[in-house]
């Protein structure tokens, strides 16, 4: 007999990984579908960070670290947040976890209780809103579109707030939309909320380094919202170590201890060697893995290029992150060989079944407009991909 908690039957699968297992199927059954699915670099971990690893297994760092990570590990994030954001934190103030989402659950472990409010932009990550849940809060959704870039202006956002507002959790850069905020956005959400002591801004910024523009801002660079702001990141995206499972938080005192508190009965510290090795890549100037970058904004140019030109899509620019979100709406409410499209993931069904292309439909990041292309793909597949797509819509019937 199956007894689930009503926690459990709050939550969902990940569509990600919805859509990612039918093209696994797909495949499996000899169709030879390009996946543009997953978001993962798809470059290996840099060599000097596989030596650190290697190195820390020769040196018998294997046994439980401190809970919120090697005290070495903390000063080289510190000197990160200093060097790249111009933030000041002790290594007190700093808890490596298992990824930046176990960062994240850490943070709205330590805040939520029942009904507590959390402010989520939409498009948000996938997760975000099933953490919330998890925790038992409420999502509050802010709706945005890709007439705006996808972003929450500080007039939305403060219309949003109401006395049970705990938090307001976003991605700058962004997964799904690839849009960052900018100085003076930030600047002025970051002046709401000040307004507000009792929430605290969980800023994801896990894609910092893969910003085409190289602008990129922490909100906590605000003073006066720096003591409200949890700063999340991680060594996934930067530095193509998604299995590693190595991310951070950086709090306000109060919040740090609260999230050692909660990784400390539910996971302990973070895999060790991946943790020596995360401080030769926190330490090695950026410039040496810079190439991943140039090679992900060589392929945004051409998805870009190639996108435009499929009949039904209108597509921004995204200056970041490695995703296209293109709104679809002109197919939902039609037809397409047959195929009634009511939102976005009945159109990635359409794409996946009849172009053998696989992404994501945007309904469980928040927007049913829109569909969320990874270009973490070999420049190959992606050429590939938006000709089938495009071939695909030019010949399919639409009534
Ligand atoms: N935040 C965002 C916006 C992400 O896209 C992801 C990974 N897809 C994460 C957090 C999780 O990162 P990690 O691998 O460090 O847990």
């Amino acid at each position: 007999m199956e007894k689930f908690s009503e926690r459990l039957n709050r939550m969902s699968f990940s569509q990600t990984f919805v859509m990612s297992n039918k093209v696994r199927e797909m495949k499996a059954n000899g169709i030879a579908v390009i996946s543009l699915t997953l978001g993962e670099p798809d470059f290996d971990v840099p060599k000097n960070i596989k030596e650190a690893a290697f190195e820390a297994i020769n040196q018998n760092f294997s046994h439980y670290s401190p809970v919120p990570g090697f005290m070495d590990l903390r000063e080289a994030i510190c000197e990160k947040l200093e060097r790249d954001n111009h933030l000041q934190y002790k290594p007190s103030q700093i808890c490596v976890s298992n990824g930046a989402k176990q960062a994240i659950l850490n943070v709205l472990a330590s805040i939520i209780d029942d009904d507590a409010e959390v402010i989520l932009p939409a498009p948000y990550w996938v997760s975000y809103v099933e953490m919330v849940k998890m925790m038992d809060g409420i999502p509050v959704f802010v709706e945005t579109s890709i007439d705006t870039d996808f972003k929450m202006t500080a007039e939305q956002l403060e219309k949003a707030i109401t006395p049970k507002t705990k938090a307001i959790l976003y991605s700058s850069p962004c997964n799904p939309s690839g849009s960052f905020y900018t100085y003076e956005e930030l600047e002025a959400i970051a002046n709401v909320v000040a307004k507000y002591p009792q929430i605290t801004i969980i800023s994801d910024e896990i894609y910092e380094y893969i910003n085409y523009s190289g602008e990129h801002t922490s909100i906590a660079e605000f003073p006066q919202v720096y003591e409200q702001t949890a700063v999340i990141n991680g060594m996934s995206k930067a530095f193509a170590m998604t299995g590693w499972r190595i991310g951070y938080s950086a709090c306000p005192t109060w919040l740090a201890i609260a999230c050692e508190k909660i990784q400390g009965q539910m996971t302990s510290g973070a895999n060790t060697m991946a943790q020596k090795a995360s401080i030769i890549a926190l330490k090695t100037p950026y410039s040496e893995y810079q190439f991943m970058i140039e090679e992900f904004r060589k392929r945004r140019d051409l998805v870009y290029g190639l996108m435009k030109e499929i009949p039904g899509f209108k597509v921004n620019y995204p200056e970041s992150a490695f995703y296209f979100f293109p709104d679809i709406s002109y197919f939902i409410g039609k037809n397409l060989n047959g195929n009634y499209i009511s939102d976005a993931d009945d159109f990635a069904l359409f794409l996946l079944d009849h172009a053998h292309v696989g992404t994501v439909g945007g309904v469980s990041f928040g927007n049913s407009n829109c569909v969320r292309f990874s270009y973490a793909a070999s420049e190959a597949d992606l050429k590939e991909a938006m000709f089938r797509i495009k071939t695909c819509l030019k010949t399919a019937t639409v009534s």
